[in-house]
């Protein structure tokens, strides 16, 4: 009795054992995300035919912007209202701190005064960690100030000092101002400069002149254009993942053939900001998660696991 309850015993100490044992050469039902690719996903994007009124399935995953087909018509930003908000219409921008010769001359000699001009609007812009957006090819801008003086550049008697590294996509020039100029332009009055507003074409562009003591600095900042000829005011839509709830209602709603889904899935950000995606990160092309760094046991086991593993 004793002898066959210690059998019995062993069987169940050896039967768990087995069976990890076996499982280890089937074929595995799990994926190790995302140090595997996710399977099954299906190739095509989903697309709508307005002409056809024919919806083809595909994945609702990311969103392909074909910018050369986009005429900036809103209306899958109208669309988008409705349901999440998750699509802001945009110009792309750029900002730029101009003067003449003799301005740019104090410059170089390191007048105070010129110099406290840029550093105080450089201090005050609103920077967030540039790197995370850069790798993921999100859409947060990189304000940074070069003022490596080898940047600067000179454009029909005018010296041009360009203040942000990467094209800023925002839905106004003056929303623009408000959201990364506005603390330096106070500061900058704080300390005894006049700041006016002397151009005001917004959403499109607008100008500032600061001066104080004889020197005069121009702060601009103005639309880029594509020069495309579909779109000439060069006005996309840009998506938030952070509101999108992937429904498509904005590409059913697009009468140029210009906006898909596609399945591309992996849209995580390690900030807020880099679940917004621009108009050249929406292009059509495959943006993956950076691939994690992983150790040598673990790069076995997922080799093994995808070659040598018994059906
Ligand atoms: S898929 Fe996203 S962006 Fe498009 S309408 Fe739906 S919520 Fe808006
Ligand atoms: S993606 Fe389509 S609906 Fe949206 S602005 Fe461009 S053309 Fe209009």
């Amino acid at each position: 009795m004793h002898k066959a309850g210690n059998m019995s015993a062993l069987k169940d100490l050896l039967r768990p054992m087995f069976t990890g044992l076996k499982l280890l050469f089937q074929k595995p039902y799990t994926i190790k995300y995302p140090y595997e690719e996710m399977p099954n996903l299906p190739e095509t994007n989903y697309r709508y035919d307005p002409k056809a009124s024919i919806a083809y399935p595909g994945y609702k995953g990311r969103h392909v912007l074909y910018m050369d087909k986009c005429t900036g018509c809103s209306l899958c930003d109208i669309a988008c209202s409705y349901v999440s908000e998750a699509i802001t219409m945009v110009y792309a921008f750029e900002v730029k701190l101009q003067f003449d010769e003799r301005v740019y001359g104090m410059i170089k000699q390191g007048n105070p005064t010129a110099i406290e001009a840029i550093d105080t609007l450089a201090a005050n812009i609103s920077d967030i960690n540039s790197e995370v957006y850069q790798k993921r090819g999100a859409s947060h801008p990189l304000m940074c100030l070069l003022i490596d003086l080898k940047q600067v550049t000179k454009v029909e008697n005018q010296y041009q000092l360009r203040f942000n590294a990467d094209t800023i996509w925002e839905h106004s020039s003056d929303l623009l101002v408000e959201r990364y100029l506005r603390g330096g332009l106070g500061e900058l009055e704080g300390k005894g400069w006049s700041v006016e507003l002397i151009e005001d074409k917004s959403p499109e562009s607008v100008m500032y002149k600061i001066e104080r003591d004889g020197l005069t600095f121009f702060l601009s900042i103005s639309k880029s254009d594509f020069k495309l000829t579909n779109n000439k005011k060069s006005y996309f839509p840009q998506v938030d993942y952070g509101r999108c709830v992937f429904c498509g209602l904005c590409v059913d709603a697009c009468p140029f053939y210009a906006l898909e889904m596609s399945p591309d899935v992996e849209l995580s950000a390690l900030e807020r900001p880099g679940l917004v995606y621009n108009p050249i990160s929406l292009a059509p092309k495959k943006i993956s998660t950076v691939q994690p760094s992983i150790n040598p046991i673990d790069a076995f086991y997922g080799w093994f696991r995808r070659k040598i593993r018994w059906e």
